[in-house]
C-alpha cells in the first residue's frame, strides 16, 4: 500500500541538516557548518523518528512524529501532534524535575519536531539491565522523580483552578489515551489481530487468562481508574525504555504520551518493567554468570523505587501542602489534628502502594500477550527459555492482579517474586 502524503515534511538526513542549519542557535552549539555534521537516525521506539546530530562542538537529539505507528506502518494512522503534549510535559514539570529531563532546545509545532539536548554517554535502562549492568541511583532516582512531577501537578500542591486547566490541556492527547485503554487495559484481554504471544508454547497460558472473569474485572478495573482518577499529571510510559542512564545520571524522557491520572500508573510502569526485568534474566544467563545475583538487585532496585517515592511524596506534602486537597488549614487545631491529618495523608500513599500493584500487574501482563513486547523477553532467541520466562512473569503479575490482600507493602512483593 503506497503511503498516504503526510500534510508536513518527515525529515530525512539532508532535509534535516538543512532546517538545523537555520536554527541559529542550534546552529552554533554544533559548530562548523550543516555540511560536517555527522547525522544517524537512531529510532528504537514504536512511534517516532529520532535522529542525532553531531557537530565538532556538540550535538543535539532531534524527536519528530510521524503521521502513523512506526511499527505498524502507514496502516495505522496516529495524529502527531503527540509531539505537542510531550512538550507539554516537559514544560509542565521542568520546574519540579531539574535535570531530569533532557533540555529542550527547541519545538516546532508545524514540524512536530523537537531538537533536545543529546543525552550521552548515557544509555537506555533497559538495555543496560538486559546486559547485566547495574545503576546504583536509577531507582531512586526514578522513584522521587515520580514524587516530585506527581506531587506539584496534583490537587495537593495546587489551587484546583491550574490543575483544571491542565487536564483540560492534555486531555487533548486522546488519540495516545486511546492506545493506552486499548493496549494496557483491553485488547491483552481478549483477541485482538493486534496480540502476538510466544506461540505455541504460551497458547494454553493464554486461552486461559482470556477466560479469568475476575482478573479481567481487575485489569478493566484498572482501565476505569485510569480514565476516571486525574490525580496528576502522568509521564504516562515510565518503562525502563523511557528512561537513560550512566551510572551517575539518570534521566527521564519520551512522555509523548503524557495525560491527567493515577499516579500509581507511572509507579506501576517502573516496577512491572523491573518485574519483567527480574523474570528474563534466566533467558540471559551465561556460564559465567547464571544471573541470580542480578535478579538479587533487581529485587532491592524495586524496594528502593517505592521507598523513595513514598519518603519524597510525603516530604513535599509536608513542605508544600498548599493544594485544594486534603486542605491544611481544616488541621490547624494543634497535635490531634496534626495527626489526623498526618494519618490521611500515608493513607493516601498506601493507596498508591496499591494502585502501583494493579498497574504494574496491567502492564506485565500487556508486554507479554499484547502488540508491543520488551526486548527484555524478545532478546532471548530460544523460545522455549523465553517461554519459560515469560509464562512465570505472567503468572505473577496474575496473582497480583487478583489477590491485591497478598501485597499491601513492598516487602510482600520481594518475598513473593522468588517463590513465585
Ligand atoms: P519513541 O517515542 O519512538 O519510543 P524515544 O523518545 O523513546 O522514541 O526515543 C527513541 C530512542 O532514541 C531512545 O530509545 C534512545 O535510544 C534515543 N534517544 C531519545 N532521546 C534521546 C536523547 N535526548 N539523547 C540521546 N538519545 C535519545
Ligand atoms: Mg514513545
Amino acid at each position: 500500500m503506497p503511503d498516504p502524503a503526510p500534510a508536513y515534511p518527515i525529515f530525512d538526513a539532508d532535509s534535516l541538516r538543512a532546517w538545523i542549519g537555520g536554527l541559529s542557535p542550534v546552529r552554533a552549539s554544533l559548530g562548523s557548518t550543516p555540511g560536517d555534521w555527522r547525522i544517524r537516525e537512531v529510532g528504537d521506539g514504536n512511534l517516532n523518528l529520532v535522529f542525532i546530530v553531531e557537530g565538532p562542538q556538540g550535538s543535539v537529539c532531534v524527536k519528530q512524529a510521524l503521521p502513523y505507528v512506526r511499527a505498524a506502518g502507514p496502516s495505522w494512522p496516529m495524529a502527531p501532534r503527540r509531539a505537542f503534549f510531550e512538550n507539554a510535559y516537559y514544560k509542565a514539570v521542568a520546574p519540579h524535575v531539574g535535570a531530569r529531563i533532557p533540555r529542550i532546545h527547541h519545538y516546532d509545532d508545524a514540524l512536530y519536531c523537537t531538537v533536545m539536548e543529546r543525552l550521552s554517554p548515557h544509555i537506555i535502562l533497559r538495555q543496560g539491565l538486559i546486559e547485566g549492568r547495574r545503576y546504583p541511583d536509577a531507582a531512586r532516582d526514578v522513584g522521587e522523580y515520580v514524587a516530585h512531577a506527581g506531587f506539584f501537578t496534583s490537587d495537593f500542591a495546587r489551587p484546583f483552578e491550574e490543575k483544571l486547566a491542565g487536564v483540560a490541556l492534555f486531555a487533548g492527547n486522546k488519540d495516545l489515551i486511546r492506545i493506552s485503554v486499548d493496549l494496557i487495559f483491553t485488547d491483552p484481554f481478549r483477541e485482538s489481530v493486534r496480540n502476538r504471544h510466544t506461540s505455541p508454547q504460551l497458547d494454553a497460558v493464554v486461552r486461559d487468562l482470556r477466560r479469568d472473569g475476575p482478573l479481567k474485572v481487575a485489569a478493566a478495573d484498572c482501565g476505569r481508574r485510569f480514565l476516571t482518577d486525574a490525580q496528576a499529571l502522568l509521564h504516562g510510559d515510565l518503562h525502563s525504555g523511557s528512561v537513560m542512564v550512566t551510572e551517575r545520571d539518570t534521566r527521564v524522557i519520551d512522555p509523548e504520551f503524557a495525560c491527567y491520572g493515577p499516579i500509581g500508573f507511572d509507579l506501576g510502569a517502573y516496577v512491572a518493567n523491573l518485574l519483567l526485568s527480574w523474570y528474563s534474566q534466566p533467558g540471559h544467563a551465561t556460564p559465567a554468570d547464571d544471573r541470580s545475583a542480578q535478579q538479587r538487585w533487581i529485587l532491592t532496585e524495586i524496594e528502593t523505587f517505592w521507598e523513595a517515592f513514598r519518603a519524597r511524596f510525603l516530604a513535599l506534602w509536608a513542605a508544600h501542602g498548599r493544594g485544594d486537597a486534603l486542605p491544611a488549614a481544616m488541621f490547624e487545631g494543634g497535635e490531634a489534628d496534626a495527626a489526623a491529618l498526618q494519618a490521611a495523608r500515608v493513607a493516601f500513599v498506601e493507596s498508591l502502594f496499591a494502585d502501583m500493584i494493579g498497574f504494574g500487574a496491567c502492564k506485565m501482563i500487556r508486554r507479554i500477550v499484547g502488540f508491543a513486547h520488551v526486548a527484555d523477553f524478545e532478546r532471548i532467541a530460544d523460545a522455549d527459555i523465553r517461554a519459560r520466562c515469560e509464562a512465570r512473569a505472567l503468572a505473577f503479575a496474575r496473582l497480583l492482579l487478583t489477590h491485591p490482600r497478598q501485597f499491601r507493602a513492598i516487602g510482600d512483593v520481594l518475598d513473593a517474586v522468588p517463590r513465585a
